[in-house]
């Protein structure tokens, strides 16, 4: 008898809001400084010294909340939690914790297998960061740099309903999207200011009880965090059906070898000794505090993807490509204002533009065209008085580089219309039907798909300037005439 086993995944999302300053103090909260300037007293809670709210964490805080779809909580209060680490200056890290700011919500994802599906929340809450230990940069001493300490979080605390490795790579690359899109973190990995913890474990399928999980840690990219999830559902499923039991404990990820290792076992549970953070007051939201904040959100991706596809009547594959980053949607949503045609729109900014961003290895935000430009190549190509090949391959590099000529000027200077006269592409006509007799023959015994090899020889004879439907038109006529 075999049994079948399923994964049940929660993951835990750090997210470091980009504020000026930090959680609690005005230390600059700025990445990259010297080790150790960002740190005053207030960040060390020397004696005498007091926390504050900053404002601006809080406002990116629930940003996220309404973006996630969750209740806002009116009375937040903070809590200590204490433990002892070297990184941890205070010796307590300020958290919310039977307060959190957002309870409930939800995210849709769209993973890569298997169905799209809900993922619930238990809750977001507010907290500061640790310091950050180094133990690769000396050979005898740990060295400690306690800039990130104090800086603001938010963590993310998903229900454990995710299943696979795939799922929970669409999450977070979910998660990231949104992050990006609300401007409240960089959403960047590898310098940490996204964490994502997985808790994993495993039970025959249809059960309803939970496993033991494992809880695993330092995956420094989106894709290594589905693999750290694939390894560990492969390793807890060897032990169960190898009769073994699997041990709560917290795991590392290696991402050279792909697999998990122990760090520390689950003894019993640890003692934080929470107790409400004396020095900070309640912070209070009223119903005008969320609305405010509500008001400030942009448009969110899963919005913009139904405009494109549903208004717009656009394919999902260029929806999903077009809301991919929030400067690629907004630049669409400009390009649209300037034409009907969608789908060329959708395909000038994911081909051609995009292809020109990446060759030259710059942002869409520093790209010199402005939208109305696109459009006005659009229009051309629609009319008839440039070809398609001639406006991306020729046309679009050279008002890129002089962005301050109009499109119908560069189409003159570089004599790119189509502007071969009838007689000219007659001539063109006769001569490629002189040429292909064996096609003709082919064509006229029922073989029409060969028109567009013949109306792409009399383009060429051109190069490009006589018109493809004109072409078209006069090819057909001669070889049924
Ligand atoms: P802890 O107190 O150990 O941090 P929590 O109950 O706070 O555990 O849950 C932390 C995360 O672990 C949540 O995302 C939750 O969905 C997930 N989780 C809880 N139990 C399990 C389980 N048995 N298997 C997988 N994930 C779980
Ligand atoms: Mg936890």
């Amino acid at each position: 008898m075999s049994v079948e086993f399923e994964a049940v995944i929660g993951l835990e999302i750090h997210i470091q809001l980009s504020t000026a300053s930090k959680a609690f103090s005005s230390d600059s909260a700025a990445y990259g400084a010297m080790p150790n300037t960002q740190v005053s007293p207030v960040s060390l809670a020397h004696p005498g010294t007091l926390p504050r709210h900053n404002r601006k964490a809080v406002e990116l805080a629930m940003k996220m909340g309404l973006a996630l779809n969750c209740e806002i909580t009116r009375e937040n209060r903070y809590s200590r939690k204490n433990y002892f680490y070297a990184d941890l200056p205070k010796g307590y890290q300020i958290t919310q914790f039977d307060t959190p700011l957002c309870t409930g919500g939800f995210v849709n994802i769209k993973p890569k297998t298997g169905n799209p599906g809900k993922v619930r929340l238990i809750r977001i809450h507010m907290e500061e960061d640790t310091g950050k230990s180094m133990h690769d940069q000396d050979l005898n001493d740990s060295l400690i740099d306690y800039n990130r300490a104090g800086t603001p979080l938010i963590e993310v605390v998903t229900e454990p309903d995710i299943r696979t490795g795939d799922e929970a790579y669409a999450f977070v690359t979910e998660i990231r999207r949104l992050v990006r899109y609300l401007d409240i973190c960089d959403g960047n990995m590898e310098e940490g200011s996204l964490r994502c913890d997985a808790n994993i474990s495993i039970r025959p399928k249809g059960s309803k009880d939970f496993g033991t999980k494992v809880e695993v840690k330092n995956m420094n990219s989106i894709s290594n965090v589905k693999r750290a999830i694939d390894h560990e559902i492969v390793r807890q499923t060897e032990i169960v059906l190898g009769g073994g039991k699997v041990e709560g404990e917290t795991r590392g990820f290696n991402a050279v070898s792909g697999s998990t290792f122990s760090m520390r076992k689950k003894e019993l549970v640890n003692d934080y000794r929470y107790f409400p953070e004396p020095d900070l007051p309640p912070l209070l939201l009223t119903d005008k505090d969320i609305e405010a904040v509500r008001h400030l959100m942009p448009e969110l991706p899963e919005v913009l993807y139904n405009r494109f596809t549903e208004t717009y009547g656009l394919s999902e594959y260029d929806s999903g490509v077009l809301t991919d980053d929030k400067h690629t949607a907004l630049y669409f949503e400009n390009l649209v204002k300037y034409t009907g045609n969608f789908k060329a729109a959708a395909n000038w900014l994911t081909v051609v533009v995009r292809g020109y961003l990446n060759e030259n290895a710059i942002q869409l935000e520093d790209f010199p065209l402005q939208p109305e430009k696109i459009a006005q190549i659009i229009a051309l190509i629609d009319k008839g008085i440039i070809s398609h090949s001639a406006a991306a391959q020729q046309l679009f590099p050279e008002l890129v580089k002089t962005p301050v000529l109009s499109p119908e000027e560069l189409i003159k200077k570089l004599n790119l219309a189509q502007d071969a006269g009838e007689d000219a592409i007659e001539a063109f006509a006769d001569e490629v039907i002189a040429k292909f007799p064996e096609k003709v023959e082919e064509y006229r015994n029922g073989k029409s798909g060969l028109l567009g090899m013949f109306v792409g020889e009399v383009m060429k004879l051109s190069k490009g300037k006589a018109d493809p439907r004109k072409t078209n038109d006069l090819i057909r006529k001669k070889l049924e005439g």
